[in-house]
């Protein structure tokens, strides 16, 4: 494959993790409720979704991002992905969605039992790094909840290959990095604060993987309103975001594919600049 079509791989912080720098988030494939996107959607078909993941494969890109709250996504993605070895899969712990309503469990019980529910629904032996799916409350889920020893212990018995914790705060997301091997955060051009939590993880050897790189999709609708074709928002965060030293993998979902298509050449122009 010529390189230039190809996303290139960066390795998450000491993990030894190898992550396309592009990664694909998919709540879109099992989660149409409750979700703050600008415009309604279906579930993508059976088909759409093998078709994306095909796509996604063919440009290079092994990271898929899932959890349980996502609705129907981890099983979805149990039955559609091939090649299991090839991908890198990120679940979550922490978060359930059930009818049509979040509710948060950080036990070390519930951890480990969303964990080994995760392997049965992904149809796999191992995930490839789990994140706890936070609620706010960063601080107090690390000081006083077994979250991520359950973790630890989940990756020192093989289940997992590594943790961390996708963060709401930036003094939990400098914990994380304290503690954790990854740190997913917040970050786009109208979003800035956990630019010091990247600064910390990438001081310290930890992965970073950024979430909501075009805020949900607001970035791209606000200039389609506003008709303002000059510039274009996706390659405009993702410049932004590549800029930044330590970002291991953007994620971005999208069940659209031209929209994928963009993205990923936005994606192989920004990271090949720094
Ligand atoms: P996002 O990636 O910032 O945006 C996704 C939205 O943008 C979708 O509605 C998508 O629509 C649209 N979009 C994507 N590319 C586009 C393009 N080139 N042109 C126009 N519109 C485009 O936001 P997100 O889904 O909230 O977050 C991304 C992923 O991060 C999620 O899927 C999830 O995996 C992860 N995430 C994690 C957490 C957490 O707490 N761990 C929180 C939020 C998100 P189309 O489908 O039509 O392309």
């Amino acid at each position: 494959m010529n390189s230039a079509t190809v996303l290139p791989k960066r390795t998450l912080g000491k993990t030894g993790i190898d992550v396309s720098c592009l990664g694909l988030g998919t709540v879109k494939f099992g989660r149409n409720e409750g979700v703050k996107y600008p415009q309604d959607f279906a579930l993508p078909d059976d088909r759409s979704v093998q078709s994306i993941l095909q796509q996604c494969a063919e440009r290079g890109m092994n990271l898929i991002d899932t959890a349980p709250a996502y609705g129907s996504s981890e099983k979805r993605l149990g039955q559609l992905l091939e090649n299991r070895q090839q991908w890198i899969i990120c679940s979550k712990v922490g978060e359930e969605f059930d009818k049509g309503e979040s509710h948060f469990d950080f036990s070390a019980q519930h951890t480990r039992r969303s964990i080994e529910r995760s392997l049965k629904r992904l149809r796999t032996d191992y995930l490839d790094i789990v994140l706890v799916h936070s609620d706010g409350s960063d601080e107090a889920i690390i000081h006083h909840s077994d979250c991520l020893e359950t973790l630890q212990r989940a990756r020192e018995d093989g289940l997992i290959r590594a943790y961390g914790m996708s963060t709401k705060t930036v003094a939990g997301g400098l914990l994380t990095v304290v503690h954790a091997d990854i740190v997913m955060v917040t970050l786009n051009p109208g979003a800035t604060d956990d630019r010091v939590v990247i600064e910390a993880a990438h001081k310290h050897g930890k992965g970073v993987l950024i979430k909501k790189a075009l805020n949900s999709g607001h970035v791209v609708a606000a200039q389609t309103r506003a008709a303002q074709q000059t510039q274009d928002s996706v390659q405009e965060s993702l410049d932004f975001i590549f800029a930044n030293a330590g970002v291991g993998a953007v994620i971005i979902g999208s069940i659209t594919p031209q929209h994928l298509q963009h993205n990923i050449d936005c994606a192989i122009r920004a990271a090949s600049q720094d």
